[in-house]
């Protein structure tokens, strides 16, 4: 896929956009398209042949359960959320079955997950629509999982890439850092970030750019300290702050 000439980096290049709160002037290196597409199909080539099959690390079987994971895993680890949703989807595993089991026993289900209630409640009135308006199952549509109460943007791109394989990106934290230290698609809010990443990733690494961009940035391009020294694309990395 053509890439587009890099965002313009007028702003952006200004602001160090892959550390909170950093303010390094971002690589001067202004690189022709050819070249800039070769560098993002290499990094996204490297990150494949480290790991050909990435995979979401929360626990779902369909795209109800993976729907409710990932609703619940707002703010929250996907290891706290795997602890919670594995009794939670042995005992209800369907929207029925869940506005069955009730918001009391669905809140005991989720409690050790952060801001619990108001979760529960997402979760059920989302259950009651999908029920409603969906016959149960989960609609393959941006516009109707939006209108789910607890379902962003972010959480109907995971859906969608997850599920159906729709070229989409889902930007958490993890993917909105990996993306500015790369200068994959620089950009000050998520939203430009996804755009952009959705005009740089080649049609061939779309369906798993988002899987290996969280698990670089939980992994490798943390933070606070990212393992530069470990990491599979330093070379091609312009992060001015990268270690050697
Ligand atoms: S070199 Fe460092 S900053 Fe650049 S992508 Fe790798 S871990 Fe992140």
């Amino acid at each position: 896929m053509a890439r587009k000439k890099p965002p313009s980096r007028d702003g952006a290049a200004a602001v160090d956009l892959g550390a909170p709160g950093g303010t390094h002037p971002v690589a001067a290196s202004v690189i022709d398209d050819a070249h800039e597409a070769g560098r993002v199909a290499a990094i996204f080539g490297r990150l494949r042949s480290a790991n050909p099959k990435p995979e979401t690390e929360l626990n779902y079987s369909d795209p109800f359960t993976l729907l409710v994971a990932v609703v619940l895993s707002a703010q929250a680890t996907d290891v706290s959320v795997n602890k919670a949703t594995g009794p939670l989807f042995a005992a209800a595993d369907t929207p029925a079955a869940i506005l069955q089991l009730g918001e009391e026993r669905l809140r005991d289900f989720v409690k050790t997950i952060g801001l619990y209630n108001s979760k529960a409640k997402n979760v059920m009135a989302l259950c009651a629509l999908l029920v409603e308006r969906h016959g149960g199952t989960v609609p393959r549509d941006r516009a109707l999982l939006e209108a789910l109460p607890g379902v962003g943007r972010k959480t109907a791109n995971v859906v969608l890439n997850t599920v159906w394989g729709e070229p989409v990106v889902a930007v958490d934290t993890h993917v909105f850092r990996v993306s500015n230290r790369l200068a994959i698609a620089p950009g000050a809010t998520p939203l430009a970030v996804e755009l952009g990443l959705e005009k740089a990733i080649p049609a061939e690494f779309m369906r798993d750019a988002h899987h290996w961009m969280i698990l670089h940035g939980r992994y490798v391009c943390v933070a606070r300290k990212p393992l530069c020294g470990a990491c599979p694309v330093s070379d091609l990395c312009p992060w001015p702050d990268k270690s050697a």
